[in-house]
């Protein structure tokens, strides 16, 4: 490898925001050896974000189970036969209550998922009576309800919801292995249509779905080569739900997904790349490892369906062992990183919410 590539000055080219990488090119990111390839991705992600800060994101899931479509790694497909109790949209009234008790424990962004294909008309009244009610509570606002037609990302827009969550899960090589009921052109021409109405886009993928490396540099690459990119990528790690078609796929190298958020994060240097499904069976150094290639977000989220809490303060106690501080969007950061903080011990202990890192 040339000293070039290893130079800091080298490495701080790479913040220029591009839109044209081609499969050689993040391959040759891939290929790097490791420690070079987290330098690369360290410099990068000091030159835009604070390194010892993490924003925390939440969820509140307000439709649960019964999804019509066949994502072949999802619990709440009803085409996969897991345990997964279903539960239909939660009264608006619902989201509320749960939308000010994460505000009374600090959090600043309330994200809401239903499992749809796409909002039914007869669901938009709801979703923009939530979006509208939320944001009076002076919370930024999050949805993620499957496609969404122009029409519909416009009325999510004016109702005030500030960003839209669609993943584009694998590259487009792999896709036809992992569902069959939508195109990855459909879910390109949502984020369009996030993207015209004046949404922020939220959008990432999963590894681990028993794609090639050259399937995850090209999911990369279609993810940077939006125009703008998306302010949040969410990286997931497979979680292998019991159930689903796979189950039995074989794990991920752990320094591969490493090396998928050091690669993020060179691409994508301003944006948000989130640590998120699969966390939990993450050990706390290989957490840190993510952290050190440049993620800097965590989906800790919460749903009213499911009770179980298996972790406690892990946390916030990784968070203590490694200097990192919670992102918040207001000036009196001590005390909204306390509350914060506040609020995932809190999550931890409540019937209500539940790990989505899971
Ligand atoms: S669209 Fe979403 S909820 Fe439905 S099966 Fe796919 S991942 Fe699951």
């Amino acid at each position: 490898m040339s000293e070039a590539v290893l130079s800091t000055q080298s490495a701080s080219q790479q913040t220029n925001i591009r839109h044209n990488w081609n499969l050689a090119q993040v391959k040759e990111l891939f290929d790097l050896p490791f420690n070079d390839l987290m330098f690369k991705a360290q410099v990068v992600h000091r030159e835009n974000f604070n390194p010892n800060e993490v924003q925390v994101s939440t969820l509140l899931s307000i439709k649960t189970g019964a999804c019509p479509e066949d994502c072949k790694y999802c619990s709440q497909s009803a085409r996969n036969k897991t345990d997964l109790e279903k539960e239909s949209l939660l009264a608006v009234e619902k989201v509320f209550e749960a939308a000010k008790r994460a505000k009374e424990m600090g959090s600043t962004r309330f994200c809401m998922g239903a499992a749809w294909r796409n909002p039914k008309e007869r669901d938009m009244p709801y979703v923009l009576s939530m979006v509208k009610g939320v944001k009076e509570l002076g919370m930024e606002t999050c949805m993620t309800l499957g496609m969404l037609s122009e029409d519909q990302a416009e009325q999510l827009q004016e109702a005030g919801l500030d960003y839209y969550n669609h993943n584009l899960d694998t590259s487009p090589e792999h896709y036809n292995q992992i569902i069959t009921t939508r195109t990855y052109q459909d879910r390109l021409d949502t984020l369009d249509n996030v993207r015209t109405a004046g949404m922020k886009v939220c959008s990432g993928g999963i590894v681990g779905l028993g794609e090639k490396a050259v399937d995850r540099a090209s999911l990369l690459a279609q993810l940077a080569n939006l125009n703008p990119q998306p302010e949040s990528v969410p990286i997931n790690m497979l979680v292998k739900v019991e159930g689903t078609p796979l189950e039995n796929v074989d794990d991920l190298e752990s320094f591969d997904f490493i090396r998928c958020i050091a690669v993020a994060r060179i691409m994508m240097p301003k944006s948000h790349v989130r640590l998120s499904a699969g966390r939990s069976a993450m050990n706390e150094q290989m957490q840190a490892m993510c952290f050190l290639a440049g993620a800097n977000s965590i989906f800790y989220g919460c749903k009213l369906l499911t009770t179980e809490n298996p972790e406690t303060n892990q946390d916030i106690a990784l968070f203590e062992k490694l200097g990192i501080n919670t992102e918040t969007v207001v000036d009196d950061n001590e005390r909204v990183d306390k509350l914060v903080k506040t609020a995932i011990v809190d999550q931890q202990h409540s019937d209500l919410f539940t790990n989505a890192a899971l």
